[in-house]
């Protein structure tokens, strides 16, 4: 059994203040007692004030992306032991515009995995195809390549503390969504390639969110797929009556 997952990645969008408006509004509509894990990824600068009003809530606070060394002279960088001590105990890892306009590759996506583990941060994995990929049929392959290099050298056990995201490339931001079928196929290539690359129950295990266009009105059927086991939410995060009815909704899936 896997537990759901409900994760909103804000990307740069609200500052501090904001954050805290939204935070107190998103608090006063009940955040306890819900069936999914909770989480939220806002900017460096607002994770003080969602910490603040949403510490000792059901809500995790995470980071949106980490360095995988420990200090130094790394200007703008940001360490595991920085993130932690804000009060973060998750941090996305390579999102797909790390990798298109920050140059991400699968070999430092494996770095900052390794670091953020070593740190007991608790890591989700961003993987997926873009556009034309998807359109030369080499979506399987594609997603094969940056998931096993993410994971290269980790243990099964280690593995086994991932959080993974499949998210379109062509569906992140664009209107688009990948249909449930659609995400559902990847998330079961995804499960299979675990299996046979890791302990059959690891693999089982592992929760693979799905992220691309996700909103109130197609939660429902995504999160009713077999091997999607929650959400990564862009857009929809950012208003805190599509986070909160996404999270009801997930309050209903019987799976
Ligand atoms: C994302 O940024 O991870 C994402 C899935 O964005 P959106 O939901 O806006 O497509």
């Amino acid at each position: 059994m896997r537990k759901l997952f409900i994760a909103g990645n804000w990307k740069m969008n609200h500052t501090g203040t904001e954050t805290e408006r939204f935070c107190r509004e998103l608090r006063a509509k009940g955040l306890e007692g819900h069936k999914a894990d909770l989480l939220l990824c806002p900017p460096y600068t607002s994770i003080h004030a969602m910490v603040s009003v949403l510490g000792d809530s059901a809500m995790n606070v995470g980071a949106q992306n980490l360095h995988e060394k420990d200090s130094g002279a790394y200007t703008a960088e940001i360490s595991a032991d920085m993130i932690r001590d804000a009060g973060c105990t998750y941090v996305l890892i390579g999102h797909s515009e790390r990798r298109r306009y920050f140059h991400e590759s699968d070999e430092g996506v494996n770095a900052k995995l390794k670091k953020a583990l070593d740190k007991d941060l608790s890591p989700i994995v961003c993987i997926g195809e873009k556009k034309e990929e998807r359109e030369d049929g080499v979506t399987e392959k594609v997603v094969r390549k940056q998931l096993l290099a993410a994971l290269e050298g980790l243990s099964a056990e280690a593995a086994g503390k991932v959080t993974l995201a499949y998210e379109p490339v062509w569906a992140i931001g664009t209107g688009l969504t990948a249909s449930p079928e659609q995400a559902q196929e990847v998330h079961r290539f995804i499960r299979r390639t675990l299996a046979e690359n890791l302990d059959g129950h690891v693999a089982d295990r592992i929760r693979i969110l799905y992220g691309g266009g996700a909103k109130p009105a197609n939660a429902e059927a995504l999160l009713s797929e077999e091997d999607i086991d929650g959400l990564l939410i862009g857009g929809a995060s950012l208003k805190v009556d599509d986070l909160y009815k996404i999270i009801e909704i997930a309050d209903t899936i019987n799976k």
